[in-house]
């Protein structure tokens, strides 16, 4: 056997609510190469034209050979039709995303819901290797969400399963961007670290937090993030509060599911166990004794990068053998 020169590659794609990021991402999951834009205010044409064109520069930059382009995308995927059914975050519902995305590419593609594709990387080579039950919730825009069980990834009928920011957590509550009411994101994504950052700023006008935030601009989870690493004693009471609320959501994911471990990823896991520790009391309160007991929430393994890596590990799986 010939050995071979340069290392298998593929692409990966993390098309999420407000950026999209292309890696170009070799057998060791590193990633030697990055192309990242904005999806905000940008329609369909233009997001799927400057994609294709992030995804061919990332092709030029690959150092070996390309197995194929793997999409995690911030939407529901219809295995039965091919088309995007859902996707409150990006303006691509109807669109038959694989079949364009792979006539335009020319390469072979796979695409999956971007919290299966996480759960996929962190399942096979991340922080939930070897378990046989978890669930992995990326928090971020808002919550995506993926399921192992019983030893295999769980798409539900239509592959539109594990769609847990959309759970029902508040009666009449507020209006998510799915056009649903009272949904677990809504009260315990990033995106929600920033509204509650925003609240107390405005009862806080004196604070840290008032004077870091930007001039007539919105709160970012981010920017509450950073601060509250710092030190800033109301936005870490800003992300304790989060992050009670998201361990009300695992109390509801540990009772169903019993999983061995929930894997936080996503942006707002940039908060860390600021973020995780008030959601595991919660856990350990309010799920049903065992469950909650010998359940481990941890996260992820691969951080800001696990959307490109979770794309390249489906085009590793799905595309490498054909
Ligand atoms: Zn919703």
């Amino acid at each position: 056997m010939v050995a071979t020169v340069a290392a298998n590659c593929a692409i990966g794609v993390d098309l999420g609510g407000t950026k999209m990021l292309v890696g170009v991402v070799d057998e060791s999951l590193g990633v030697l190469h990055r192309v990242q834009h904005s999806t905000d205010d940008v329609d369909a044409t233009e997001l799927l034209g400057r994609l294709g064109e992030m995804v061919d520069e990332a092709l030029e930059a690959a150092p070996g050979e390309v197995c194929g382009v793997g999409f995690g995308v911030a939407g529901i995927l219809d295995s039965k039709t091919g088309l995007i059914a859902a996707s409150p975050h990006l303006p691509l519902v109807g669109v038959p995303f694989e079949a364009l995305m792979g006539e335009r590419l020319g390469v072979p593609v796979a695409v999956d819901n971007d919290g299966n594709t996480s759960m996929l990387a962190e399942w096979l080579h991340g922080a939930a290797k070897g378990a046989s039950d978890a669930v992995m919730l990326t928090v971020g825009t808002g919550i995506g969400g993926g399921i192992v069980a019983n030893g295999g990834l769980v798409r539900g009928s239509s592959g539109g399963g594990a769609e847990f920011g959309h759970m029902v957590v508040e009666q009449d509550g507020e209006q998510c961007s799915c056009g649903g009411y009272g949904h677990f994101e809504w009260y315990a994504s990033g995106d929600a670290i920033g509204r509650a950052g925003q609240r107390a700023l405005d009862a806080n006008p004196g604070s840290a937090l008032a004077e870091a935030a930007p001039e007539g601009r919105e709160v970012t989870g981010a920017l509450v993030t950073e601060l509250a690493h710092d030190g800033d004693a109301a936005s870490i009471e800003v992300i304790v509060e989060v992050g009670r609320r998201l361990g009300q959501g695992m109390v509801s994911i540990a009772n169903i599911f019993n999983p061995q471990l929930i894997v936080v990823g996503g942006g707002a896991i940039a908060a860390g166990d600021l973020l995780l520790a008030p959601a595991r009391e919660v856990v350990e309160r309010d799920a049903l004794a065992s469950l909650g007991t010998n359940l481990s929430v941890v996260p992820a393994e691969f951080g800001a990068d696990a959307g490109v890596i979770g794309g390249a590990v489906l085009a590793f799986e799905q595309l490498a053998q054909r």
